[in-house]
């Protein structure tokens, strides 16, 4: 069925929630999930409490009356932070320095100064009962196909422990994932149809991989805030795939109409996310009564100088590379390949060596492979021998005229073979010696011959070792 989303009020905001790479956010234990056996294992219950404003939040709630024991799983990696047996550390600078890169990439203003909050989590998730967050930007946008859409929030904030087993009684946590920087990141509800929630969706995501951000299954979640109009907000979680994006907000939709037009009302609530595009519930949407000042950690000052030094230095977007790219003069299969290969940065290196894009991306990307190939050996092991460090040499050689560009791939072949990049580099200097001897005595036991004469008989005998125009250089050479 075909949606009308002017007709129905459609409103939709994602939420997206990104591990930063770099240590825990209050402790310096690394940020690195374990699937081996726990060194210790701490049990705990925990009740919802009324927050700042007097009032006992409904998720809260709803969640602590379920009496349920929580235990945590510990090890070498893991401390007493992670266990709330002792106070939060300072802050992780490298993480603000990434929260800030975003920030600035998402068009936000930064805070110079802001409160480190405690925000209720009585699921267990969080062994102090509180997830630590702290708002560091607002005000930013992102441009789409169908209009800006707004960037309400950026916040810093803790992961929270990972669920083990859940059982009806008790669940357990393992504390590895608990205090890995994350990066929360609101829109404005600006979204107006399924096309545009993927495409928001997707170009946030290219923004953040732009930065240091830990890639790979789980490291990013993304979830949906969806209304019609008539109908109350409903949060969407585990919205990750971008296959069935834009399906799970059709389905949302239709779920949300089917209550309209039974004129009923449907519950404010948080649903999760099928494989098949689907949704079931989870539970109530949480209030505004949960948050609170953490009082163990001081006032987040973040200084101008810091926001120009972040400014000065940040990362590239992906369609900027490309731009820079294209104006080196690569084709847009190439670029794809360098990027695809995660190869920039060596393709930067080399550019610094040996500023011949073409001969570049040859090197780097295509011999290896046609080498590879030939020699029936994988691309990994090719790559090992030709070494990043062999490539700089090779094309310093080229650069310095002590081999031809022509003879490169013949040298790496060479080198293929078992003799070092030096060493190839002078065999296929005495080759070509070898050749020119061979060339001179044609010129002698024929003499008196034209040029273009000397030059047929070159070519005939060896065709594929030479090119002509070297052939050319050579009779030249011996007829003056
Ligand atoms: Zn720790």
């Amino acid at each position: 069925m075909e949606i009308n989303y002017k007709e129905i009020g459609f409103k939709a905001g994602l939420e997206i929630h990104q591990q930063l790479d770099t240590h825990k956010l209050f402790c310096e234990c690394p940020s690195v999930l374990r699937n081996d056996l726990p060194l210790a294992v701490v049990k705990r219950r925990i009740h919802a409490v009324a927050g700042e404003s007097g009032e006992v939040d409904v998720a809260a709630k709803f969640q602590s009356d379920e009496k349920k024991e929580f235990s945590y799983q510990t090890y070498d990696t893991t401390c007493l932070v992670e266990l709330d047996e002792e106070p939060p550390h300072k802050l992780n600078l490298e993480a603000l320095n990434t929260t800030l890169e975003i920030a600035l990439l998402l068009n936000c203003k930064v805070f110079p100064m802001t409160q480190i909050m405690r925000k209720t989590i009585v699921n267990g998730s969080n062994t102090s009962g509180f997830q630590r967050t702290v708002l560091i930007a607002r005000g930013g946008y992102i441009e789409t196909s169908g209009g800006k859409v707004g960037i309400n929030s950026i916040y810093l904030e803790e992961d929270s422990a990972r669920p083990i087993e859940r059982n009806s009684d008790s669940t357990i946590y393992r504390l590895d994932r608990l205090g890995i920087p994350l990066v929360e990141i609101s829109t404005d509800p600006d979204l107006k149809s399924s096309v545009q929630v993927k495409e928001a969706a997707l170009k946030i995501g290219e923004i953040l991989r732009s930065t240091r951000v830990r890639r790979g299954i789980g490291t990013i979640r993304q979830d949906l805030n969806i209304s019609i109009k008539g109908s109350n907000r409903v949060e969407i979680k585990g919205f990750q795939d971008p296959k069935i994006m834009e399906k799970c907000v059709e389905n949302e939709v239709l779920r949300q109409k089917s209550f309209l037009d039974r004129k009923e009302k449907n519950p404010s609530e948080v649903r999760n996310c099928l494989p098949d595009g689907t949704t079931e519930f989870l539970r109530p949407i949480p209030g505004s009564a949960r948050m609170y000042p953490e009082t163990d950690l001081p006032v987040l000052h973040i200084s101008r100088e810091l926001i120009n030094q972040v400014k000065k230095n940040l990362p590239k977007l992906k369609e900027e590379i490309e731009e820079e790219l294209r104006k080196d003069g690569l084709d847009g299969e190439m670029i794809k390949l360098i990027l695809k290969s995660n190869k920039l940065e060596k393709y930067k290196e080399l550019y610094e060596i040996n500023g011949n894009p073409k001969l570049i991306s040859k090197v780097l990307l295509l011999f290896p492979k046609e080498i590879a190939k030939k020699e029936k050996k994988s691309l990994e092991e090719i790559e090992e021998i030709l070494s990043h460090d062999v490539l700089l040499f090779l094309l310093e050689s080229v650069y310095k005229e002590k081999i031809q560009e022509r003879d490169l791939k013949h040298v790496m072949e060479k080198i293929v073979s078992g003799v070092s990049a030096k060493e190839a580099i002078k065999l296929e200097k005495e080759d070509f010696l070898d050749l020119e001897e061979k060339i001179m005595k044609i010129i002698k036991e024929k003499s008196g011959l034209s040029a273009n004469a000397y030059m047929g008989l070159v070519m005939k005998e060896f065709k594929g070792k030479i090119s002509g125009e070297d052939a050319m250089k050579v009779i030249n050479k011996f007829l003056k």
